[in-house]
């Protein structure tokens, strides 16, 4: 008894200790949670320990906490705005960004150290002061780094660096698969292959028999040759330029293509030595129907390739979002065994009665009834809007087809976006007295404090769609499939209504409008975070 007293308050003198080392959180409080859960974490004998913070309950301190009890660690975030915030808040911490965001010191006004073209043929005289190495060379000699997932992955893999960790904390965690997954598939469109005058492999549809190995083949062979020829071409070109010298726009052109066909290159490699039946692969069309691009990936992340391209980097991990699947699909999708997972869940910190998710069943949205129930649906949601006359709000459709089919209610509170406007729109939105953005692609990413988001409509379940082949072939493909798609669409549920609810006083209602939405709530509550279930009711 008194050994655990013992080990309790030698645990507490240690946290607080390593919490007095952030400037920012010396002396003060933890929130409710915190302290446990670094507790678990550091003491937890798995691999990967996961925990689900909904906003408000300090995860970025409990990330950075178990960072500083480590030789070395790295956080990882999905942004450089969110490197920044962080950097803000924890400035004892190092962040180190990628190329394209240091001037090179030669021509700092004209060009960027992505356009860098020091070799051992052509050295830098300035090398040693040059902004970018001097920085890495600070992160890496840091204890404890924030770089975001995109230059982790490139440096890791491709560079070497970045690597080695005792501790890597991902925040925002479940979007690990989907970063992992860009990092791997190989994407090719039409143009580049016109540009490098090579034809594609005379069994190239996605559904022809040998249309995957006919790729592989491809891209082994004439893809690798006529990608290194245009190189060789471009390396003429290159290793005349002295770094010191002012270059041309065609120069800066050169130097862009020759890294684009070395990442491309190291793209085919990764592809033919992994891809196995086992993957997919979609052919891209345009808007008149003529294919112009081919997507290759893997149906899951296997433990191979995960562990080749994420986990090799690091001997332990903890994983942090507000929505995380359940252990097993997670393990499924980011290719584990669930028995390397230890999974908490934190309380949230705001009042349930701040952020009420009301279940409101109107209509059925699935595909087979969606044209008779449509005027249901908008009946509703014509109703909802007079209920907050003098209030912002957000709309999520799901789909364009919907998004289209309220857009002809003709409301002039409605503002919409479309697939490169979002931001724009979204500053006009949050100049409005009492706008409604109405969004099919805004359940995450939205941050919408106080006046800025009162309620919340979600008028079609967020499913992922079936139409998409990696969708497809991981529902009809059996084993975990269908609960996975059931748990990604839960997952984004909980992320669509929390857009307005932002900290402990603010107070947004979201309503779910959907009957699949009713259904997939009242069948699996199990995928469900417990914060988020208390906070639901019948309206
Ligand atoms: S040319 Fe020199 S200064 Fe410019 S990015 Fe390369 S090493 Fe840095």
């Amino acid at each position: 008894m008194g050994g655990v007293m013992e080990t309790v308050e030698r645990g507490k003198t240690m946290l607080d200790h390593i919490k007095d080392g952030f400037s920012n959180f010396k002396g003060k409080e933890f929130r409710p949670g915190q302290d446990e859960a670094i507790r678990l974490i550091l003491d937890s004998p798995k691999k990967v320990v996961v925990i689900c913070a909904p906003t408000g309950s300090g995860k970025s301190l409990i990330g950075m906490m178990v960072g500083a009890a480590h030789e070395k660690a790295c956080y990882l975030c999905s942004s450089k705005q969110l490197q920044r915030q962080l950097m803000d808040d924890f400035p004892e911490a190092r962040a180190m960004m990628g190329r394209s965001n240091f001037a090179c010191n030669q021509d700092p006004q004209n060009r960027n150290a992505d356009l860098c073209v020091h070799t051992t043929a052509t050295p830098c005289n300035l090398k040693g002061d040059c902004d970018y190495e001097v920085h890495k060379r600070a992160a890496l000699s840091h204890p404890l780094q924030i770089l975001n997932y995109h230059y982790f992955l490139t440096e890791g893999n491709y560079v070497g660096n970045f690597a080695g960790y005792p501790m890597i904390i991902g925040d925002e965690a479940d979007v690990l698969e989907g970063l992992l997954t860009d990092f791997i598939e190989l994407r090719l469109s039409k143009a580049r292959l016109d540009s490098l005058s090579l034809v594609p492999p005379r069994y190239r549809t996605a559904t022809a028999q040998s249309g995957l190995s006919s790729w592989r083949e491809w891209a082994a062979e004439e893809g690798a040759i006529k990608i290194k020829a245009r190189m060789d071409k471009l390396r003429g070109r290159i290793t005349t330029l002295k770094p010191d010298a002012a270059f041309t726009h065609q120069d800066k052109l050169a130097v862009r293509e020759y890294k684009s066909l070395e990442a491309l290159l190291a793209k085919l490699a990764m592809f033919t030595s992994h891809m196995d039946e086992s993957w997919i692969f979609q052919e891209q069309k345009n808007s008149r129907g003529r294919v112009d691009g081919w997507v290759f990936q893997p149906t899951w992340l296997t433990p191979a390739l995960s562990q080749e391209y994420f986990f090799q980097h690091g001997d332990r991990f903890l994983f942090m979002s507000a929505t995380f699947p359940p252990r097993t699909v997670l393990a499924q999708m980011v290719g584990l065994n669930p028995g390397d997972i230890d999974y908490l869940e934190l309380p949230s910190t705001f009042p349930t009665s701040n952020r009420p998710v009301l279940l409101q069943p109107v209509a059925d949205m699935s595909h087979k009834s969606y044209e008779e129930e449509l005027p249901k649906l908008v009946k509703e949601i014509c109703r909802i809007l007079d209920k907050h006359p003098h209030e912002r709000g957000v709309i999520h459709t799901v789909s364009w087809k919907l998004n289209e089919a309220i857009r002809k209610l003709g409301d002039p509170r409605f503002i919409f976006h479309n697939s490169i406007d979002k931001d724009e729109v979204l500053e006009r939105f949050s100049e409005s007295a009492n706008g409604v953005f109405v969004s099919p692609s805004s359940t995450r990413g939205l941050d919408l404090p106080d006046d800025l988001c009162r309620f919340v409509i979600v008028a079609k379940a967020p499913f992922q769609n079936l139409g998409d082949k990696l969708v497809s072939s991981r529902v009809y493909g059996g084993g975990l499939g269908a609960f996975w798609y059931r748990a990604i669409c839960a997952q984004d549920l909980v992320q669509a209504s929390g857009r307005g609810v932002r900290h402990k006083d603010d107070y947004c209602v979201t309503y779910l409008l959907d009957k699949q939405i009713e259904k997939l709530v009242v069948d699996n509550q199990n995928l469900f975070p417990k914060y988020w279930m208390e906070a639901v009711d019948y309206l």
